[in-house]
């Protein structure tokens, strides 16, 4: 063993990723797309096949003070099949595999599954395995999900071109800003038991942070438009960091406007109940679970007919950076303050 300590914190968790894997190996020639994307693809004799894991752990990814475990269950399982969409894949099979302790009866468990099976049931998938074991403390939850994919058509982060528009599907920041709204009102409960959480102001905001959906529905469309996006990831960091990793894959710089966010309502208003910048959040709440892609120009008439997808910007030389040009017309460099899970704070 060396003497050398290096601490985590030091390289973030996508510096200790890069690390950990920067020897790794590819040996099988089915394995087309390794390690660096939303999810592997693996060719089988023609079929390809999209895989991707999450791991997920109690009061770092999720606070059962206010989470009802069938919620946690449903989002478990989203949150893997949002990065099946993301590489144009449709999610076909998951595993579930549980640490839990003693502190879980069976019925909280039973809830748990509740919401799981209720995700396969809406995104017509089949849970085919997994596995239980203890743990010391806390609820730890791992999912596995496969997807399917015409061979040659799924789309990695790294096929953005100069000229091609960025999209992203649904709107930004809700997800964020209903965390924030947990929050507070876990804190006011926690000072005075008695009050009841004031939460019915902001449905939408509580129910992105608690029930995300994954854009199943989006790959399902672009297929029948007979678009294939030059890139893609989904949005769980934050659009502001997950452009980064979209536009460094490529090898790409980029624009966005600022006054193109696709920004809820509800959102806006809970974020001047905070006292916050709605755009800030849009950029950097992460959670949302939308997709983020590329198209080259000529698909762009196509694509306005959808409703659910915004134009936010446009792919530039990397030379050009990453920037933001703010609605008063000035423009900056974007900075990534993505969620950083490791060290559980803003980066
Ligand atoms: P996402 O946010 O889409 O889930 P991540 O940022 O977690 O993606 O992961 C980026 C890439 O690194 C993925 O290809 C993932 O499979 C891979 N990866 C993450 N952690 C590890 C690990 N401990 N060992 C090997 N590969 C990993
Ligand atoms: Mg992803």
């Amino acid at each position: 063993m060396s003497e050398e300590r290096t601490e985590i914190g030091e390289l973030g968790e996508f510096g200790l990723i890069n690390r950990l894997t920067q020897n790794n190996e590819t040996r099988i020639a089915g394995t087309i797309q390794s390690v660096g994307d939303d999810g592997a693809v693996i060719d089988q004799f023609g079929r390809q096949s999209v895989i991707s894991t999450d791991l997920l752990i109690e009061d770092v990814h999720f606070d059962l003070m206010y989470t009802p475990l069938k919620h946690l269950g449903y989002k478990s399982v989203v949150v893997n099949l949002s990065d099946i969409c993301a590489m144009n894949s449709t999610p076909t099979h998951i595993t579930m595999s549980i640490g839990v302790s003693n502190r879980f009866s069976v019925e909280a468990l039973d809830e748990f599954y509740e919401g799981v099976y209720a995700a396969c049931q809406k995104y017509n998938v089949d849970l085919i395995g997994g596995d239980t074991t203890s743990s010391g403390k806390g609820f730890i939850i791992s999912v596995t999900a496969i997807g399917e994919v015409t061979p040659d058509k799924y789309v990695l982060r790294s096929g953005a071109q100069k000229g091609d528009i960025i999209c992203v599907t649904g709107d930004l920041g809700a997800a964020y800003l209903g965390l924030q709204l947990l929050e507070r009102e876990k804190q006011i409960y926690l000072e005075h038991p008695d009050v009841q959480p004031d939460l019915q102001k902001y449905p939408y905001c509580v129910g992105r942070i608690l029930k995300p959906e994954a854009r199943t529905d989006i790959v399902t469309w672009l297929a029948e438009q007979g678009i294939t996006p030059t890139s893609m990831m989904d949005v769980s960091d934050g659009v502001s960091s997950d452009v980064m990793h979209l536009c460094d894959s490529s090898n790409k710089g980029c624009i966005l406007y600022e006054k193109k966010l696709p920004i809820h309502d509800e959102a806006r208003e809970l974020a001047y109940e905070f006292k916050i910048d709605p755009t800030m959040c849009a950029l950097n709440g992460g959670e949302d679970y939308e997709l983020l892609f590329t198209v080259s120009q000529e698909d762009y008439e196509k694509l306005v007919l959808n409703e659910s997808i915004s134009p936010i910007g446009y792919i530039t030389e990397a030379e050009e950076g990453i920037k933001l040009e703010t609605k008063g017309g000035n423009t900056h460099n974007l900075k990534a303050q993505g969620w950083n899970s490791l060290s559980n704070e803003k980066k």
